[in-house]
């Protein structure tokens, strides 16, 4: 059996956004049930810690660090049309880049083999400059820089199943090709960005590979995406690490995605994910939380991940399948463009 650390800590509670859909109810209620169903136990917990200035600076701008910081000073606000910062949110951003590296640095040191950072606010919208898509810091994205300089890593894949592109996560690296970011997402949908033609610039060229997906995918069509992309991208670039932007707002009951997956099927991306990091990197996987609003959903989605981590088969899906299912669309031509781009047949 795997060891899985978690990375958790109720400082992540104190993000108050009040009404906002990305809210502290989605942590109060996966951790609950992981305790309820005695999960919580076979975990080894990580604590935070604040990451430092230079730390959130490997990626951001001191002008957008001073920024957040001011604005929660200032007693909170909007930073754009949906992301607030309430007064506590800059320290609480620091704790959720600082839960990341601690994961990190475990997972690096052996002491765990996998482990999932279940932090808040989420991370992959925001860019070297600007907060946005209710991030402020991106917490993956400094952990992949940070694993570059200290862990003196080269090669570090990031997989992003949150239903919105991570546009701030492509951008930080679309020159790195240290760096490769695959990202699944339905498409066109915020924010906008995450075409197939969209493969990184210059030494970073096809180091971006976007599968953008239309609306009404199931768990069928993205674990097609995982296995006939993610595979062979993975073998070839042989990552040292694997970081995942885990968002589970793909769920066919989240309000704010057209996507029909189930906690199962999220399971299945995450097994194939843990597959490759155990042949490729020794087991050296790290999940970040993204997104994810149905709060059932997105507790049930976290424990059936932390199950396929522990080695265990998940139980049975609560939610089940979609109610008033649309049948799902033809994505063929979609993977088969994706390979053609990246040279995969
Ligand atoms: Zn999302």
């Amino acid at each position: 059996m795997s060891k899985v650390g978690l990375v958790y800590h109720p400082i992540y509670l104190k993000h108050d956004t009040g009404g906002h859909v990305e809210n502290s109810s989605r942590l109060v209620q996966t951790v609950a049930l992981l305790e309820k169903s005695k999960l919580m136990g076979k975990l080894v917990a990580i604590s935070p810690r604040a990451a430092t200035l230079e730390e959130v600076s490997l990626v951001h701008s001191r002008n957008h660090i001073s920024r957040v910081q001011s604005y929660s000073a200032r007693g909170g606000g909007w930073l754009d049309g949906d992301t607030y910062a309430s007064p506590a949110s800059y320290d609480v951003a620091l704790q959720a880049v600082g839960g990341v590296l601690n994961g990190l640095d475990a997972v690096m040191a052996g002491e765990v083999n996998h482990a999932f950072a279940l932090v808040r606010p989420p991370g992959h919208h925001a860019t070297a400059d600007e907060a946005m898509g209710f991030c402020l810091f991106n917490n993956i994205a400094v952990a992949a820089e940070y694993a570059k300089r200290k862990h003196k890593l080269d090669r570090i894949l990031i997989a992003d199943f949150d239903v919105h592109h991570g546009n701030g996560t492509q951008e930080i690296f679309y020159s790195d090709p240290r760096v490769l970011y695959f990202s699944t997402h339905e498409y066109p949908w915020y924010p906008g960005s995450g075409s197939i033609q969209e493969d990184g610039a210059g030494e970073g060229k096809g180091f971006t590979i976007n599968v953008p997906l239309p609306a009404y995918c199931g768990d069928n069509e993205l674990m097609r995406a995982y296995k006939e992309i993610l595979i062979p991208v993975a073998k070839r670039f042989q990552p040292q690490l694997i970081l995942v932007s885990a968002g589970y707002d793909p769920h066919w009951a989240d309000q704010l995605s057209l996507m029909q997956l189930t906690c199962s099927g999220f399971a299945g991306i995450v097994s194939i994910i843990k597959e490759l990091a155990d042949e490729l990197c020794q087991g050296k996987l790290l999940l970040s939380l993204e997104g994810g609003y149905h709060l059932e959903a997105l507790s049930h989605s976290i424990k059936a991940t932390l199950e396929v981590l522990l080695g265990n088969t998940p139980g049975a899906d609560p939610l089940g399948k979609p109610r008033g299912a649309m049948v799902p669309p033809d994505i063929d031509s979609i993977l088969e463009e994706v390979k053609a781009r990246h040279k995969l047949k």
